[in-house]
């Protein structure tokens, strides 16, 4: 099937039975984003997540020398 990414509007074909086609014909998946845009995200949520337990760190690590 035929699908578009929502981010760069690239159209790309994916199998018509593969897990991401499935989704996207049951609506649990409204959109669609090709790799390069899907690792984008992905890379940027991980390193939102690691600066917050960074943080989390840093605090808990200052709490404790402060005992
Ligand atoms: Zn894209």
């Amino acid at each position: 099937m035929k699908v578009q990414c929502v981010i760069c509007d690239k159209i790309e074909s994916i199998e018509d039975d593969c897990l991401r086609a499935k989704r996207l014909r049951n609506r649990k998946l409204n959109m669609y984003l090709c790799n390069p845009c899907h690792e984008r995200i992905s890379k940027r949520t991980k390193e939102r997540h690691q600066t917050g337990n960074f943080h989390l760190y840093q605090n808990k690590r200052q709490k404790s020398s402060l005992i």
